[in-house]
């Protein structure tokens, strides 16, 4: 399931940048043309998130629209759903340049945690 490869990736990530912290809260910047389910994505995370920093975590998501650029009209439109074309002008020959992200944009950690040992 493609939510739980995405899962595994963002727990990863979020436990180098915890350095040996409790983590609280991951937030992510989720493109729409991801296609992620936030369901399943939320409850990918928490089966990936068992036994490290991560577990117990909330999983939050910044979706951000598809935005595509046309060849023709050099115009930068955002897109409400597919498929990919030019709302102004009506043509299929644009180049996807927004939708596709897939990151951690900043985790949060236990205040303190790395004080406790
Ligand atoms: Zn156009």
């Amino acid at each position: 399931m493609h939510e739980f490869s995405i899962a595994s990736a963002v727990v990863a990530t979020a436990v180098k940048h915890a350095d040996g912290r409790r983590v609280t809260v991951v937030s992510l910047r989720l493109g729409a043309l991801r296609q992620v389910v936030p369901d399943a994505l939320a409850f990918a995370f928490e089966i990936c998130a068992r036994e490290t920093l991560c577990e117990g975590a909330r999983l939050e998501w910044e979706e951000l629209p598809a935005r595509v650029r046309c060849a023709p009209c050099d115009r930068v439109s955002t897109l409400a759903r597919l498929p990919l074309r030019c709302p102004a002008c009506g043509g299929g020959d644009v180049a996807v340049v927004g939708g596709e992200e897939l990151e951690v944009e900043s985790i949060e950690v236990e205040e303190g945690a790395a004080c406790t040992v």
